[in-house]
């Protein structure tokens, strides 16, 4: 007979309550499971246009060093983000997505015993890798809905939950699932406020997509707050996120020690050469923020017309108060092809999030939401 073995009982306390993540369906999926084709999906807040065509040239020429390993080093993409950022190489560690940044951050300053700090409707990944290392998990109260950054970040709320055991508050600006941000006069107030020896990670994976005043890229602050760590990906704007590669600013100090932690060669080589390529090509990044800025102002207006509170964003997706169940929504728009995606595992069940596509798909989307949302009504 074969044993039996307990494994619950033997996982390490931080681990034993985690979910795994549940991601946004692949198209494959949904179209298995549906049996549709030719659908869409505005899920993942993607770059519809894809990565740069230099990209994906940098890609092909590097297939013939695929059985070496990469550079671990990350050397000449670290040099290009260096130059990009005003900072020197040593201030930038790779990570496979700015995701494993998180973790690796996580790994290294906490555990039982410390805590962590961040807002109740954040990016998912700074609860997830707060709870598997042990350490105490303070969640924040959001900003109310009517406040001007509906369910955004509220900087005091989060002050309040820092003291000498805090390591790490995660702060994502603009906010993944609201849209909203943080402006650099109260953003700067929170870094001077908190004490030197906590990090304030602050996660700008949508910051290309901002523009405006008032909005602060905050690496230009490291020289004055040595505690902060800025997070950036190539999984947005420049259209990688298939490839896996993000990044740190960070006080050389801070690399150092995310060096520690990171495995040896955790960046592959066609995501070094194609990060490297997207970089440079200011064109594709200047047509890729043109594309969302439009088609940004063409949904938000369009799902306010359809009576749908629609939250400001500044991101490349927007988080839409269905006023109801949004379930029903986004099954119904999974029947004809659209894959929006729930918020229910953020604590939103009556919001969906909506990444901004190209101008056809965001069409098709308001004309979906417009004929179910009209049978919705007429059923009662
Ligand atoms: C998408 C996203 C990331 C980026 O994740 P990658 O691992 O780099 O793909 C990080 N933070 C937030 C808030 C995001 O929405």
């Amino acid at each position: 007979m074969a044993r039996q073995v307990n494994f619950e009982k033997l996982i390490v306390p931080g681990v034993r309550g985690l979910q795994p993540y549940v991601p946004g369906k692949p198209i494959e999926e949904v179209e298995r499971e549906y049996g549709i084709s030719d659908s869409i999906k505005l899920a993942s807040n993607e770059n519809p246009l894809g990565p740069s065509p230099r990209a994906l040239a940098a890609i092909r020429d590097g297939l013939d060093t695929l059985g070496q390993y990469p550079d671990g080093n990350g050397h000449y993409l670290k040099e290009a983000l260096a130059a990009h950022h005003h900072t020197r190489p040593d201030a930038i560690t790779l990570g496979n997505g700015s995701n494993e940044i998180l973790v690796l951050l996580a790994e290294a300053f906490l555990g039982p015993g410390v805590a962590a700090v961040y807002d109740q409707y954040s990016f998912v990944v700074y609860r997830l890798a707060v709870q598997a290392t042990g350490a105490e998990a303070r969640v924040a109260p959001s900003r109310s809905a009517q406040h001007a950054q509906p369910l955004g970040h509220d900087l005091d709320a989060m002050r309040s939950l820092v003291d000498a055991d805090t390591r790490i508050v995660f702060i994502a600006n603009p906010n993944n699932p609201t849209g909203t941000w943080c402006d650099e006069d109260e953003l700067r107030a929170f870094v001077s406020g908190v004490p030197a020896d906590t990090i304030v990670v602050v996660d700008e994976a949508y910051a290309e997509y901002v523009s405006g005043d008032g909005y602060p890229r905050v690496a230009a602050w490291l020289d004055e707050f040595p505690n902060l760590v800025v997070t950036r990906t190539f999984s947005k704007i420049y259209g990688l996120a298939g490839l896996r590669i993000g990044y740190a600013i960070s006080h050389p100090a801070v690399a150092e020690i995310l060096n520690r932690v990171r495995q040896p060669f955790n960046v592959n080589s066609l995501a070094q050469r194609a990060a490297l390529a997207a970089l440079q090509d200011t064109a594709h990044i200047d047509e890729s923020r043109s594309v969302n800025a439009q088609g940004l102002g063409f949904l938000s207006a369009g799902l306010a017309d359809l009576g749908f509170r629609v939250l400001p964003s500044v991101g490349n997706f927007v988080l839409v108060d269905m006023g109801t169940a949004a379930a029903p929504f986004c099954e119904a728009l999974l029947r004809v092809g659209i894959i929006v995606r729930p918020v229910a595992n953020y604590g939103l069940p009556n919001h969906l999030r909506i990444s901004v596509g190209l101008p056809a798909q965001n069409r098709r989307l308001l004309d979906a939401l417009r004929a179910i949302y009209g049978a919705e009504n007429s059923a009662g």
